[in-house]
């Protein structure tokens, strides 16, 4: 199937986009890297009026460290946060993340804010960044506001952005020399979408020892109790009652969580 006719902007200033998206009566839609609103246009699952592709503005481009955290613009691709060379206080974690993302064709064009607007609940952003405790910050036509991973994803492929709005930026708290990051996406082959996704935070410096469970059907499980690094089972009891439902079907995301926290442990 082909797309339904649309129009097409490509602003270069974020009011432009703003204000592409505020006139169009809420059928004008922010397009970044088009991996997954491609798709959907050809399959006519969306069929926006106007598309405003938002990846020649300079500012959702940038890379930069802004006191104690990294900022990354909505449309930096995971390719160039794959392929590093910028400054980052994280030690190296979105790198990390971004290279175990699809392929490189998929890296190439797909961008971090594409992939948090889309909040497929088995995006490595999604899982990655909510145990990073990152901030989302999301402009709009009153302005900019922050929103906490934890609350900016509201259930699967929904989040709390309201119409007119988009995503700017990424803030990635800086890790503290002590920091351990703990991984694990259960996949069939490499690059696949995740069916479980465990992810583990432990920042002694920093008083952070969080584990995050996702690709589960909702939003990311975040469990912030430093006890459950130790204790295997009561990991397991928490994660089953955030999720609840057959044991059978949680089984490969505490599997996910196990592996990420023996990363993290010494
Ligand atoms: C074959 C394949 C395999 C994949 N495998 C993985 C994988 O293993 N892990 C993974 O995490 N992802 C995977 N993806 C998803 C991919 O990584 C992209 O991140 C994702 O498709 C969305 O990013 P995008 O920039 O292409 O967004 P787009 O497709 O351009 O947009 C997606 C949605 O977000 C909206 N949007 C885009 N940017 C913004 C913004 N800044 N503000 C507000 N709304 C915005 C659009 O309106 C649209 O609704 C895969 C994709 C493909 C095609």
């Amino acid at each position: 199937m082909k797309a339904a006719d649309f129009d097409y902007a490509a602003p270069r200033t974020l009011d432009d986009a703003l204000a592409l998206l505020a006139r169009d009566d809420g059928a004008a839609r922010p397009v970044a890297g088009s991996q997954s609103l491609g798709p959907m246009l050809n399959l006519r699952l969306a069929q926006p009026g106007l598309l405003v592709d938002i990846t020649r503005i300079p500012e959702l481009r940038d890379i930069a460290v802004d006191g104690d955290a990294l900022v990354v613009g909505a449309c930096v691709t995971h390719a160039r946060l794959e392929d590093g060379g910028y400054p980052d206080p994280t030690g190296g974690v979105p790198a990390r993340v971004a290279a175990g993302i699809a392929y490189r064709a998929v890296r190439n064009r797909g961008t971090i804010g594409g992939s948090l607007a889309h909040a497929d609940p088995a995006a490595d952003w999604v899982a990655a960044l909510t145990a990073l405790g990152a901030d989302v910050i999301v402009a709009g036509p009153h302005g900019r506001r922050s929103v906490a991973m934890a609350d900016f994803i509201v259930g699967a492929f929904e989040t709390d952005l309201r119409p007119g709005e988009i995503i700017a930026a990424v803030r990635i708290p800086a890790l503290s020399e002590r920091a351990r990051w703990g991984y694990v996406k259960v996949c069939r082959k490499t690059g696949e979408f995740s069916h479980a996704t465990g992810a583990v935070l432990a920042d002694p410096g920093r008083g952070v020892a969080r584990c995050v469970v996702a690709a589960a059907s909702g939003r990311p499980v975040v469990l912030d109790d430093p006890r459950l690094l130790a204790d295997a089972a009561a990991r397991d009891a928490a994660v089953a009652a955030r999720l609840g439902g057959d044991p059978a079907a949680i089984r490969p995301h505490l599997v996910a969580l196990r592996r990420a926290v023996a990363q993290v442990t010494p």
